[in-house]
Protein backbone atom coordinates (compact mmCIF):
# COMPACT_ATOMS: atom_id res chain seq x y z
CA UNK A 1 0.00 0.00 0.00
CA UNK A 2 3.08 2.46 0.38
CA UNK A 3 3.17 2.55 -3.26
CA UNK A 4 2.70 6.18 -4.37
CA UNK A 5 0.97 6.70 -8.32
CA UNK A 6 2.35 9.57 -8.94
CA UNK A 7 -0.15 9.69 -11.70
CA UNK A 8 1.92 9.24 -14.47
CA UNK A 9 1.00 5.67 -15.34
CA UNK A 10 -2.50 6.03 -15.35
CA UNK A 11 -2.31 9.34 -17.46
CA UNK A 12 -1.08 7.30 -20.49
CA UNK A 13 -4.19 4.53 -19.59
CA UNK A 14 -6.94 6.91 -18.90
CA UNK A 15 -9.47 3.74 -19.52
CA UNK A 16 -11.88 3.56 -17.01
CA UNK A 17 -12.16 -0.58 -16.44
CA UNK A 18 -15.79 0.00 -14.80
CA UNK A 19 -16.86 2.13 -18.31
CA UNK A 20 -15.22 -0.76 -20.22
CA UNK A 21 -17.33 -2.98 -18.44
CA UNK A 22 -20.94 -1.15 -18.83
CA UNK A 23 -19.93 -0.62 -23.00
CA UNK A 24 -19.88 -4.38 -22.78
CA UNK A 25 -23.19 -4.81 -21.11
CA UNK A 26 -24.75 -1.76 -23.20
CA UNK A 27 -23.58 -4.18 -26.39
CA UNK A 28 -25.18 -6.98 -24.57
CA UNK A 29 -28.40 -5.37 -23.58
CA UNK A 30 -28.11 -6.03 -20.19
CA UNK A 31 -30.81 -3.82 -18.22
CA UNK A 32 -31.98 -3.19 -21.91
CA UNK A 33 -29.15 -0.80 -22.46
CA UNK A 34 -29.58 1.25 -19.24
CA UNK A 35 -27.42 2.72 -16.58
CA UNK A 36 -28.78 3.53 -13.48
CA UNK A 37 -25.94 4.46 -10.47
CA UNK A 38 -26.44 5.86 -6.67
CA UNK A 39 -24.06 7.61 -4.21
CA UNK A 40 -24.78 6.38 -0.76
CA UNK A 41 -23.55 7.58 2.18
CA UNK A 42 -24.18 6.46 5.42
CA UNK A 43 -25.32 10.31 7.54
CA UNK A 44 -22.66 9.57 9.96
CA UNK A 45 -20.23 12.25 9.06
CA UNK A 46 -19.24 15.19 6.34
CA UNK A 47 -18.16 13.82 3.14
CA UNK A 48 -14.40 14.15 2.55
CA UNK A 49 -12.01 14.25 -0.76
CA UNK A 50 -12.59 10.01 -1.28
CA UNK A 51 -16.28 10.19 -1.40
CA UNK A 52 -15.90 13.17 -3.83
CA UNK A 53 -14.19 10.73 -5.87
CA UNK A 54 -17.00 8.41 -5.62
CA UNK A 55 -19.89 10.89 -6.47
CA UNK A 56 -17.82 11.79 -9.52
CA UNK A 57 -18.02 8.32 -10.53
CA UNK A 58 -21.48 7.48 -9.76
CA UNK A 59 -23.02 10.48 -11.02
CA UNK A 60 -20.24 11.05 -14.07
CA UNK A 61 -21.03 7.23 -15.41
CA UNK A 62 -25.10 7.99 -15.20
CA UNK A 63 -24.47 11.14 -17.01
CA UNK A 64 -21.86 9.83 -19.51
CA UNK A 65 -24.34 6.96 -21.24
CA UNK A 66 -27.14 9.42 -20.69
CA UNK A 67 -28.40 7.31 -17.58
CA UNK A 68 -29.44 8.42 -13.60
CA UNK A 69 -27.96 8.49 -10.48
CA UNK A 70 -29.30 8.44 -7.03
CA UNK A 71 -28.76 9.80 -4.24
CA UNK A 72 -29.35 7.28 -1.21
CA UNK A 73 -28.69 8.05 2.41
CA UNK A 74 -27.52 4.41 4.01
CA UNK A 75 -29.54 5.42 7.01
CA UNK A 76 -29.49 1.85 9.10
CA UNK A 77 -27.70 2.69 12.17
CA UNK A 78 -29.81 5.51 14.49
CA UNK A 79 -27.30 5.89 17.22
CA UNK A 80 -24.88 7.39 14.71
CA UNK A 81 -26.73 9.40 12.21
CA UNK A 82 -27.85 12.98 12.19
CA UNK A 83 -29.47 15.48 9.77
CA UNK A 84 -27.15 17.51 10.09
CA UNK A 85 -25.02 14.76 8.14
CA UNK A 86 -27.81 14.90 5.27
CA UNK A 87 -27.69 18.90 5.01
CA UNK A 88 -24.33 19.35 4.71
CA UNK A 89 -24.00 15.94 2.25
CA UNK A 90 -26.98 17.24 0.01
CA UNK A 91 -24.82 20.84 -0.24
CA UNK A 92 -21.76 19.55 -0.53
CA UNK A 93 -22.75 16.59 -3.72
CA UNK A 94 -24.64 19.89 -5.22
CA UNK A 95 -21.43 21.92 -4.86
CA UNK A 96 -19.60 19.86 -6.65
CA UNK A 97 -21.97 20.10 -9.43
CA UNK A 98 -24.43 17.37 -9.66
CA UNK A 99 -28.27 16.75 -9.04
CA UNK A 100 -30.55 14.19 -8.47
CA UNK A 101 -33.23 15.84 -9.24
CA UNK A 102 -36.46 13.81 -7.09
CA UNK A 103 -34.09 10.96 -7.08
CA UNK A 104 -33.37 11.52 -2.87
CA UNK A 105 -33.78 7.87 -1.00
CA UNK A 106 -33.39 6.58 2.27
CA UNK A 107 -32.62 3.02 3.15
CA UNK A 108 -35.06 3.73 6.22
CA UNK A 109 -37.86 4.57 3.37
CA UNK A 110 -37.41 0.60 3.05
CA UNK A 111 -37.60 -0.81 6.40
CA UNK A 112 -41.06 -2.39 5.52
CA UNK A 113 -40.05 -4.15 2.54
CA UNK A 114 -36.69 -5.17 4.45
CA UNK A 115 -38.85 -6.60 7.57
CA UNK A 116 -41.03 -8.92 4.66
CA UNK A 117 -37.66 -9.73 3.22
CA UNK A 118 -36.11 -11.16 6.52
CA UNK A 119 -39.91 -12.66 7.39
CA UNK A 120 -39.59 -14.20 3.81
CA UNK A 121 -35.97 -15.82 4.66
CA UNK A 122 -37.64 -17.09 7.92
CA UNK A 123 -40.39 -18.58 6.46
CA UNK A 124 -37.92 -20.72 3.58
CA UNK A 125 -35.57 -21.99 6.50
CA UNK A 126 -33.23 -19.44 5.65
CA UNK A 127 -32.59 -17.26 8.78
CA UNK A 128 -33.23 -17.54 12.78
CA UNK A 129 -33.54 -16.03 15.85
CA UNK A 130 -30.40 -16.56 17.76
CA UNK A 131 -30.00 -15.69 21.48
CA UNK A 132 -26.16 -15.62 21.99
CA UNK A 133 -24.35 -12.30 22.32
CA UNK A 134 -22.40 -10.36 20.12
CA UNK A 135 -19.34 -11.75 21.98
CA UNK A 136 -20.34 -14.84 22.05
CA UNK A 137 -21.15 -14.87 18.16
CA UNK A 138 -17.76 -13.35 17.50
CA UNK A 139 -16.15 -16.17 19.31
CA UNK A 140 -18.18 -18.73 17.38
CA UNK A 141 -17.51 -17.11 13.80
CA UNK A 142 -14.26 -19.20 13.96
CA UNK A 143 -11.37 -17.87 12.20
CA UNK A 144 -10.72 -18.27 8.36
CA UNK A 145 -8.73 -21.36 8.94
CA UNK A 146 -10.78 -22.42 11.45
CA UNK A 147 -14.69 -23.06 10.88
CA UNK A 148 -17.17 -21.61 12.93
CA UNK A 149 -19.56 -22.97 15.60
CA UNK A 150 -22.91 -23.31 14.75
CA UNK A 151 -25.39 -21.35 17.42
CA UNK A 152 -27.40 -23.49 19.54
CA UNK A 153 -30.61 -21.53 18.48
CA UNK A 154 -29.92 -22.49 14.68
CA UNK A 155 -32.80 -25.65 14.69
CA UNK A 156 -35.47 -23.14 15.63
CA UNK A 157 -38.57 -23.74 13.91
CA UNK A 158 -39.78 -21.61 11.53
CA UNK A 159 -43.06 -20.70 13.28
CA UNK A 160 -40.75 -20.08 16.63
CA UNK A 161 -38.37 -17.67 14.61
CA UNK A 162 -41.47 -15.83 13.43
CA UNK A 163 -43.21 -15.36 16.79
CA UNK A 164 -39.73 -14.43 17.96
CA UNK A 165 -38.52 -11.74 15.62
CA UNK A 166 -42.37 -10.39 15.43
CA UNK A 167 -41.98 -10.14 19.13
CA UNK A 168 -38.19 -8.36 18.53
CA UNK A 169 -39.82 -5.74 16.02
CA UNK A 170 -42.88 -5.29 19.34
CA UNK A 171 -39.81 -4.28 21.80
CA UNK A 172 -39.98 -6.91 23.72
CA UNK A 173 -36.65 -7.39 24.10
CA UNK A 174 -33.96 -5.25 25.43
CA UNK A 175 -30.80 -4.32 23.17
CA UNK A 176 -28.41 -6.94 22.25
CA UNK A 177 -30.76 -9.76 23.97
CA UNK A 178 -31.36 -11.10 20.49
CA UNK A 179 -30.43 -10.79 16.86
CA UNK A 180 -31.79 -12.01 13.69
CA UNK A 181 -29.41 -14.28 11.55
CA UNK A 182 -28.82 -15.49 8.00
CA UNK A 183 -28.19 -19.57 8.03
CA UNK A 184 -25.88 -20.05 5.47
CA UNK A 185 -22.76 -22.01 6.52
CA UNK A 186 -20.54 -21.58 9.68
CA UNK A 187 -17.56 -23.58 7.88
CA UNK A 188 -17.81 -21.64 4.59
CA UNK A 189 -14.10 -20.04 3.80
CA UNK A 190 -15.54 -16.47 3.71
CA UNK A 191 -16.33 -15.20 6.88
CA UNK A 192 -19.15 -13.24 6.07
CA UNK A 193 -21.47 -16.46 5.14
CA UNK A 194 -20.97 -18.00 8.48
CA UNK A 195 -24.58 -17.24 9.70
CA UNK A 196 -24.25 -13.45 9.55
CA UNK A 197 -26.55 -11.07 11.73
CA UNK A 198 -29.15 -9.30 9.92
CA UNK A 199 -31.40 -7.62 12.54
CA UNK A 200 -29.97 -5.92 15.81
CA UNK A 201 -32.24 -4.45 18.93
CA UNK A 202 -31.55 -0.67 19.30
CA UNK A 203 -33.55 1.13 21.33
CA UNK A 204 -33.12 4.65 19.82
CA UNK A 205 -35.37 6.93 18.01
CA UNK A 206 -34.21 7.44 14.31
CA UNK A 207 -33.57 10.70 12.67
CA UNK A 208 -36.38 9.79 9.97
CA UNK A 209 -38.41 7.29 11.67
CA UNK A 210 -38.53 8.44 14.70
CA UNK A 211 -39.53 5.63 17.40
CA UNK A 212 -40.84 3.40 14.72
CA UNK A 213 -38.37 0.72 14.75
CA UNK A 214 -36.45 -0.36 17.21
CA UNK A 215 -34.96 -3.41 15.29
CA UNK A 216 -32.94 -2.11 12.44
CA UNK A 217 -31.11 -3.67 9.42
CA UNK A 218 -27.63 -4.35 9.36
CA UNK A 219 -25.93 -2.31 6.49
CA UNK A 220 -25.07 -5.83 4.75
CA UNK A 221 -28.82 -6.74 4.80
CA UNK A 222 -29.96 -3.04 3.61
CA UNK A 223 -27.74 -1.86 1.07
CA UNK A 224 -27.94 -4.63 -1.66
CA UNK A 225 -31.75 -4.96 -1.30
CA UNK A 226 -32.13 -1.35 -1.17
CA UNK A 227 -30.07 -1.31 -4.59
CA UNK A 228 -32.31 -3.67 -6.05
CA UNK A 229 -35.43 -1.85 -4.77
CA UNK A 230 -34.65 0.91 -6.72
CA UNK A 231 -33.52 -0.94 -10.06
CA UNK A 232 -29.82 0.08 -9.87
CA UNK A 233 -28.17 -1.21 -12.74
CA UNK A 234 -24.55 -0.89 -11.65
CA UNK A 235 -23.42 -0.93 -7.53
CA UNK A 236 -20.43 0.90 -7.65
CA UNK A 237 -18.55 0.56 -4.48
CA UNK A 238 -15.11 0.19 -3.23
CA UNK A 239 -12.91 -3.21 -2.95
CA UNK A 240 -13.47 -4.00 1.18
CA UNK A 241 -16.93 -5.32 -0.41
CA UNK A 242 -15.91 -7.32 -2.55
CA UNK A 243 -15.15 -10.17 -0.02
CA UNK A 244 -19.39 -8.99 0.79
CA UNK A 245 -20.63 -9.46 -2.67
CA UNK A 246 -21.33 -13.52 -2.37
CA UNK A 247 -23.31 -12.74 0.66
CA UNK A 248 -25.47 -9.95 -1.54
CA UNK A 249 -25.50 -13.09 -4.36
CA UNK A 250 -26.98 -14.91 -1.86
CA UNK A 251 -29.81 -12.95 -0.55
CA UNK A 252 -31.19 -11.88 -3.88
CA UNK A 253 -31.48 -15.57 -4.89
CA UNK A 254 -32.79 -16.26 -2.01
CA UNK A 255 -35.24 -13.23 -1.84
CA UNK A 256 -35.84 -14.06 -5.86
CA UNK A 257 -35.34 -10.13 -6.32
CA UNK A 258 -33.65 -7.75 -9.14
CA UNK A 259 -29.93 -8.05 -9.02
CA UNK A 260 -28.04 -5.21 -9.11
CA UNK A 261 -23.87 -5.99 -10.88
CA UNK A 262 -21.90 -4.90 -8.10
CA UNK A 263 -18.65 -3.68 -9.35
CA UNK A 264 -15.21 -2.30 -7.19
CA UNK A 265 -12.97 0.09 -7.30
CA UNK A 266 -10.18 0.98 -4.69
CA UNK A 267 -10.77 3.92 -2.59
CA UNK A 268 -9.09 7.03 -2.69
CA UNK A 269 -6.10 7.21 0.14
CA UNK A 270 -4.03 10.59 -0.43
CA UNK A 271 -0.98 11.18 1.21
CA UNK A 272 -0.26 13.68 4.32
CA UNK A 273 -3.95 13.16 4.82
CA UNK A 274 -6.83 10.97 6.84
CA UNK A 275 -9.83 9.62 5.39
CA UNK A 276 -12.01 8.00 8.02
CA UNK A 277 -14.92 9.50 8.76
CA UNK A 278 -14.24 8.09 12.78
CA UNK A 279 -11.15 9.58 12.77
CA UNK A 280 -12.38 13.22 11.16
CA UNK A 281 -14.89 13.00 13.80
CA UNK A 282 -11.95 12.60 16.41
CA UNK A 283 -10.56 15.56 15.24
CA UNK A 284 -13.53 17.63 15.63
CA UNK A 285 -14.93 16.16 18.84
CA UNK A 286 -11.58 16.52 20.83
CA UNK A 287 -10.94 20.08 19.04
CA UNK A 288 -7.58 19.38 17.18
CA UNK A 289 -9.35 21.51 14.28
CA UNK A 290 -12.25 24.12 14.02
CA UNK A 291 -15.20 21.69 13.25
CA UNK A 292 -15.33 19.52 10.03
CA UNK A 293 -15.29 23.03 7.86
CA UNK A 294 -11.67 23.82 8.81
CA UNK A 295 -9.97 24.89 6.03
CA UNK A 296 -7.31 22.08 6.98
CA UNK A 297 -9.37 18.92 6.82
CA UNK A 298 -9.66 17.44 4.03
CA UNK A 299 -13.67 17.30 4.01
CA UNK A 300 -15.35 18.83 0.98
CA UNK A 301 -16.40 21.63 3.03
CA UNK A 302 -13.39 21.87 4.17
CA UNK A 303 -11.80 21.99 1.05
CA UNK A 304 -14.72 24.55 -0.21
CA UNK A 305 -13.46 27.13 2.65
CA UNK A 306 -9.58 26.68 1.71
CA UNK A 307 -10.51 27.96 -1.66
CA UNK A 308 -10.76 24.79 -4.15
CA UNK A 309 -13.27 24.97 -6.78
CA UNK A 310 -15.75 21.91 -7.60
CA UNK A 311 -14.07 22.04 -11.12
CA UNK A 312 -10.62 21.07 -9.58
CA UNK A 313 -12.13 18.62 -7.49
CA UNK A 314 -14.11 17.18 -10.34
CA UNK A 315 -10.72 17.37 -12.60
CA UNK A 316 -8.89 15.75 -10.07
CA UNK A 317 -11.19 12.82 -9.79
CA UNK A 318 -10.73 12.37 -13.67
CA UNK A 319 -7.18 12.61 -13.72
CA UNK A 320 -6.79 9.77 -11.07
CA UNK A 321 -8.93 7.80 -12.62
CA UNK A 322 -10.46 4.30 -11.15
CA UNK A 323 -7.71 1.06 -9.75
CA UNK A 324 -8.43 -2.32 -9.62
CA UNK A 325 -6.26 -2.35 -6.45
CA UNK A 326 -4.99 -0.29 -3.45
CA UNK A 327 -2.74 3.11 -4.21
CA UNK A 328 -1.79 6.02 -2.36
CA UNK A 329 -1.94 9.11 -4.53
CA UNK A 330 0.06 11.90 -3.42
CA UNK A 331 -1.60 15.17 -2.04
CA UNK A 332 0.97 17.59 -4.41
CA UNK A 333 -1.41 16.22 -7.50
CA UNK A 334 -4.20 17.69 -5.67
CA UNK A 335 -2.63 20.42 -5.35
CA UNK A 336 -1.41 20.79 -8.06
CA UNK A 337 -5.35 20.91 -9.79
CA UNK A 338 -6.34 23.38 -8.15
CA UNK A 339 -3.42 26.11 -8.73
CA UNK A 340 -3.79 24.60 -12.43
CA UNK A 341 -7.58 26.32 -12.03
CA UNK A 342 -6.74 29.26 -9.63
CA UNK A 343 -3.92 30.11 -11.97
CA UNK A 344 -6.66 30.86 -14.71
CA UNK A 345 -9.43 32.19 -13.18
CA UNK A 346 -8.19 33.93 -9.63
CA UNK A 347 -7.63 37.64 -10.36
CA UNK A 348 -4.38 38.68 -8.96
CA UNK A 349 -3.91 41.58 -6.27
CA UNK A 350 -1.26 42.71 -4.25
CA UNK A 351 -0.63 41.98 -0.82
CA UNK A 352 2.36 42.66 1.49
CA UNK A 353 2.40 40.35 4.70
CA UNK A 354 5.14 40.67 6.63
CA UNK A 355 4.90 44.58 5.66
CA UNK A 356 8.19 47.14 5.89
CA UNK A 357 7.66 51.00 4.97
CA UNK A 358 9.29 52.62 2.14
CA UNK A 359 9.52 56.08 1.93
CA UNK A 360 10.22 57.42 -1.30
CA UNK A 361 11.89 61.18 -0.01
CA UNK A 362 11.14 62.86 -3.84
CA UNK A 363 7.98 61.62 -3.87
CA UNK A 364 5.45 65.07 -3.86
CA UNK A 365 3.75 64.81 -0.29
CA UNK A 366 0.40 64.53 -0.57
CA UNK A 367 0.45 63.53 -3.77
CA UNK A 368 -1.61 60.06 -4.89
CA UNK A 369 -1.47 58.79 -8.20
CA UNK A 370 -3.06 55.38 -9.73
CA UNK A 371 -1.28 52.57 -11.62
CA UNK A 372 -2.74 50.65 -14.09
CA UNK A 373 -2.23 46.75 -12.62
CA UNK A 374 -3.43 43.76 -15.28
CA UNK A 375 -6.03 41.42 -13.14
CA UNK A 376 -4.58 38.40 -14.74
CA UNK A 377 -2.37 38.05 -17.68
CA UNK A 378 -3.29 34.18 -18.25
CA UNK A 379 -6.61 35.88 -19.24
CA UNK A 380 -7.10 39.06 -21.39
CA UNK A 381 -10.95 39.44 -20.67
CA UNK A 382 -10.62 40.09 -17.27
CA UNK A 383 -8.57 43.48 -18.03
CA UNK A 384 -7.16 45.88 -15.76
CA UNK A 385 -7.86 48.02 -12.51
CA UNK A 386 -6.55 51.08 -10.54
CA UNK A 387 -4.15 50.84 -7.82
CA UNK A 388 -3.09 53.85 -6.36
CA UNK A 389 0.72 54.72 -5.21
CA UNK A 390 1.91 57.58 -2.86
CA UNK A 391 5.12 58.67 -1.24
CA UNK A 392 4.57 55.95 1.73
CA UNK A 393 4.42 52.45 0.49
CA UNK A 394 4.59 48.67 2.18
CA UNK A 395 6.74 46.20 0.55
CA UNK A 396 8.06 42.58 2.16
CA UNK A 397 10.17 42.84 4.61
CA UNK A 398 12.29 39.71 2.42
CA UNK A 399 12.39 41.89 -0.32
CA UNK A 400 15.38 43.97 1.40
CA UNK A 401 17.92 43.21 2.93
CA UNK A 402 20.88 45.00 4.31
CA UNK A 403 23.79 42.92 3.35
CA UNK A 404 22.93 40.95 0.52
CA UNK A 405 24.44 37.89 -0.99
CA UNK A 406 25.78 38.34 -4.86
CA UNK A 407 22.77 36.92 -6.52
CA UNK A 408 20.15 39.21 -4.60
CA UNK A 409 18.21 41.06 -6.94
CA UNK A 410 15.54 42.64 -4.74
CA UNK A 411 16.11 45.66 -2.76
CA UNK A 412 19.16 46.73 -0.87
CA UNK A 413 21.22 49.97 -0.40
CA UNK A 414 22.11 51.73 -4.01
CA UNK A 415 20.00 48.77 -5.46
CA UNK A 416 16.89 49.50 -8.25
CA UNK A 417 13.96 47.36 -8.10
CA UNK A 418 10.83 47.91 -10.13
CA UNK A 419 7.55 47.90 -8.45
CA UNK A 420 5.10 46.13 -10.26
CA UNK A 421 2.60 48.35 -11.92
CA UNK A 422 4.36 51.41 -10.74
CA UNK A 423 7.87 52.92 -10.64
CA UNK A 424 11.91 52.25 -10.41
CA UNK A 425 12.62 52.72 -7.05
CA UNK A 426 16.78 52.93 -5.36
CA UNK A 427 17.02 52.78 -1.93
CA UNK A 428 19.54 55.40 -0.61
CA UNK A 429 19.60 54.75 3.37
CA UNK A 430 17.68 52.83 5.97
CA UNK A 431 16.16 54.07 9.79
CA UNK A 432 16.68 51.50 12.39
CA UNK A 433 14.98 51.45 15.65
CA UNK A 434 16.65 50.87 19.27
CA UNK A 435 16.70 47.18 18.84
CA UNK A 436 18.59 47.91 15.59
CA UNK A 437 15.83 46.35 13.85
CA UNK A 438 15.25 48.12 10.14
CA UNK A 439 11.42 50.22 10.13
CA UNK A 440 12.10 52.76 7.04
CA UNK A 441 13.88 52.65 4.33
CA UNK A 442 14.25 55.10 2.24
CA UNK A 443 14.09 56.03 -1.80
CA UNK A 444 14.22 58.04 -4.69
CA UNK A 445 11.87 57.12 -7.36
CA UNK A 446 12.59 57.91 -11.06
CA UNK A 447 9.00 59.80 -12.50
CA UNK A 448 10.37 59.01 -15.83
CA UNK A 449 9.31 54.84 -15.22
CA UNK A 450 5.51 54.40 -14.69
CA UNK A 451 4.64 51.49 -15.93
CA UNK A 452 7.69 49.44 -15.16
CA UNK A 453 9.97 50.77 -17.79
CA UNK A 454 12.64 53.39 -18.66
CA UNK A 455 12.60 55.41 -21.46
CA UNK A 456 16.82 54.75 -21.58
CA UNK A 457 16.49 50.89 -21.46
CA UNK A 458 17.88 50.43 -18.40
CA UNK A 459 17.93 46.98 -16.74
CA UNK A 460 16.82 46.45 -13.31
CA UNK A 461 16.95 42.81 -11.98
CA UNK A 462 14.44 42.06 -9.56
CA UNK A 463 10.45 43.10 -9.47
CA UNK A 464 8.53 43.33 -6.21
CA UNK A 465 5.22 43.85 -4.71
CA UNK A 466 4.22 46.66 -2.91
CA UNK A 467 0.55 48.79 -1.52
CA UNK A 468 0.26 52.01 -0.89
CA UNK A 469 0.60 52.58 3.29
CA UNK A 470 -1.93 55.21 3.40
CA UNK A 471 -4.85 53.15 1.02
CA UNK A 472 -3.98 49.79 2.28
CA UNK A 473 -6.49 47.32 4.08
CA UNK A 474 -6.04 45.07 6.74
CA UNK A 475 -6.82 42.03 6.85
CA UNK A 476 -6.57 38.81 9.26
CA UNK A 477 -4.18 36.37 7.64
CA UNK A 478 -4.75 32.73 7.98
CA UNK A 479 -1.44 30.85 6.34
CA UNK A 480 -2.63 27.00 6.16
CA UNK A 481 -0.24 24.49 6.05
CA UNK A 482 -0.88 20.35 5.49
CA UNK A 483 -2.46 19.08 8.83
CA UNK A 484 0.01 15.90 8.86
CA UNK A 485 3.48 15.83 9.06
CA UNK A 486 3.64 11.77 8.04
CA UNK A 487 2.99 10.56 4.69
CA UNK A 488 1.03 7.67 6.23
CA UNK A 489 -0.64 9.04 8.88
CA UNK A 490 -2.61 5.88 9.82
CA UNK A 491 0.27 3.74 9.77
CA UNK A 492 1.13 4.90 13.36
CA UNK A 493 4.28 3.57 15.45
CA UNK A 494 4.08 1.55 18.10
CA UNK A 495 2.53 3.42 21.02
CA UNK A 496 1.52 6.49 18.45
CA UNK A 497 -1.84 6.95 16.53
CA UNK A 498 -2.45 9.52 13.62
CA UNK A 499 -2.76 12.37 16.02
CA UNK A 500 0.71 11.94 17.17
CA UNK A 501 1.50 13.40 13.27
CA UNK A 502 -0.25 16.14 13.54
CA UNK A 503 1.41 19.27 12.45
CA UNK A 504 2.11 22.25 14.93
CA UNK A 505 2.35 24.56 12.01
CA UNK A 506 -0.37 23.77 10.21
CA UNK A 507 -1.97 27.16 10.90
CA UNK A 508 -0.57 30.56 11.30
CA UNK A 509 -1.96 33.73 11.99
CA UNK A 510 -0.70 37.23 10.49
CA UNK A 511 -2.00 40.72 9.92
CA UNK A 512 -1.35 41.92 5.99
CA UNK A 513 -1.90 45.00 4.09
CA UNK A 514 -4.04 44.54 0.89
CA UNK A 515 -4.24 46.85 -1.59
CA UNK A 516 -7.96 48.70 -1.13
CA UNK A 517 -9.53 46.66 -4.04
CA UNK A 518 -9.79 43.87 -1.35
CA UNK A 519 -11.98 45.75 1.05
CA UNK A 520 -14.91 44.79 -1.35
CA UNK A 521 -14.47 41.21 -1.28
CA UNK A 522 -16.86 38.69 -0.76
CA UNK A 523 -16.91 35.43 1.34
CA UNK A 524 -15.66 32.65 -1.19
CA UNK A 525 -13.90 35.10 -3.59
CA UNK A 526 -10.41 33.68 -4.94
CA UNK A 527 -7.29 35.65 -5.47
CA UNK A 528 -3.82 35.56 -6.46
CA UNK A 529 -1.74 37.91 -3.86
CA UNK A 530 0.87 38.02 -6.29
CA UNK A 531 4.61 35.98 -5.61
CA UNK A 532 3.23 34.59 -2.34
CA UNK A 533 0.09 32.25 -3.18
CA UNK A 534 -3.50 31.90 -3.82
CA UNK A 535 -6.10 32.73 -1.31
CA UNK A 536 -10.24 32.96 -0.40
CA UNK A 537 -11.78 35.51 1.13
CA UNK A 538 -13.45 33.45 4.31
CA UNK A 539 -16.87 32.58 5.11
CA UNK A 540 -17.16 34.93 7.95
CA UNK A 541 -14.95 37.75 5.97
CA UNK A 542 -16.77 41.14 6.63
CA UNK A 543 -15.64 44.67 5.08
CA UNK A 544 -15.15 45.45 8.87
CA UNK A 545 -13.10 42.54 9.26
CA UNK A 546 -11.76 41.28 6.04
CA UNK A 547 -10.24 37.14 6.72
CA UNK A 548 -8.45 35.72 4.31
CA UNK A 549 -7.59 31.88 3.75
CA UNK A 550 -3.84 30.95 2.28
CA UNK A 551 -5.02 28.06 -0.35
CA UNK A 552 -1.80 27.51 -1.27
CA UNK A 553 1.64 28.73 -1.99
CA UNK A 554 2.71 29.62 -5.54
CA UNK A 555 5.53 26.85 -5.60
CA UNK A 556 4.14 23.34 -7.49
CA UNK A 557 6.16 20.68 -6.79
CA UNK A 558 4.32 18.94 -9.21
CA UNK A 559 4.28 20.65 -12.49
CA UNK A 560 8.24 20.59 -11.70
CA UNK A 561 8.29 16.82 -11.48
CA UNK A 562 5.91 16.65 -14.38
CA UNK A 563 8.55 18.34 -16.44
CA UNK A 564 10.73 16.70 -15.13
CA UNK A 565 9.33 13.30 -16.16
CA UNK A 566 8.62 14.65 -19.94
P1 LIG B 1 -15.29 6.21 5.83
O1 LIG B 1 -14.45 4.97 5.70
O2 LIG B 1 -14.56 7.46 5.54
O3 LIG B 1 -16.06 6.27 7.08
P2 LIG B 1 -17.49 5.09 4.45
O4 LIG B 1 -17.18 4.16 3.36
O5 LIG B 1 -17.94 4.49 5.73
O6 LIG B 1 -16.29 6.11 4.63
P3 LIG B 1 -19.97 5.93 3.33
O7 LIG B 1 -20.82 7.04 3.77
O8 LIG B 1 -20.45 4.55 3.50
O9 LIG B 1 -18.57 6.14 4.04
O10 LIG B 1 -19.50 6.15 1.83
C1 LIG B 1 -20.37 6.47 0.79
C2 LIG B 1 -19.76 6.05 -0.51
O11 LIG B 1 -18.50 6.67 -0.69
C3 LIG B 1 -19.53 4.55 -0.53
O12 LIG B 1 -19.96 4.06 -1.77
C4 LIG B 1 -18.06 4.41 -0.35
O13 LIG B 1 -17.59 3.29 -1.01
C5 LIG B 1 -17.52 5.70 -0.97
N1 LIG B 1 -16.24 6.09 -0.38
C6 LIG B 1 -15.97 6.28 0.93
N2 LIG B 1 -14.67 6.57 1.12
C7 LIG B 1 -14.10 6.56 -0.11
C8 LIG B 1 -12.77 6.77 -0.60
N3 LIG B 1 -11.76 7.05 0.22
N4 LIG B 1 -12.57 6.69 -1.92
C9 LIG B 1 -13.57 6.41 -2.77
N5 LIG B 1 -14.84 6.19 -2.38
C10 LIG B 1 -15.10 6.25 -1.07
MG1 LIG C 1 -19.51 2.78 4.58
Amino acid sequence: MNHIINNQEEKKTPVNFIHQIIDEDIRNKKHNGTVHTRFPPEPNGYLHIGHAKSICLNFGTAQKYNGLCNLRFDDTNPAKEDVEYVDSIREDVHWLGFDWANREYYASDYFEQIYEYAVKLIAKGKAYVCDLTAEEISINRGTPTKAGIESPYRNRTIDENILLFQEMRAGKYKDGEKVLRAKIDMASPNMHMRDPVLYRIIHTDHHRTGNKWCIYPMYDFAHGQSDSIENITHSICTLEFEVHRPLYDWFVKELEIFAPQQIEFARLNLTYTIMSKRKLLQLVQEKLVKGWDDPRMPTICGLRRRGYTPESIRNFAEIIGVAKRDNMIDVALLEHCIREDLNKKAQRVMAVLNPLKVIIDNYPDNKTEDTDAINNPEDETMGKRKVPFGKEIFIEREDFMEDPPKNYYRLSVGKEVRLRYAFYIKCLSVVKNSQGEIVEVHCTYDPETKGGSSIDKRKVQGTIHWVSAKDAVDAEIRLYDRLFTKENPDEAEEGKDFKSYLNPDSLKVINGKLEPFLKTAMAGDKFQFERIGYFCADKDSTTNKLIFNRTLTLKDSWAKEEKKNK
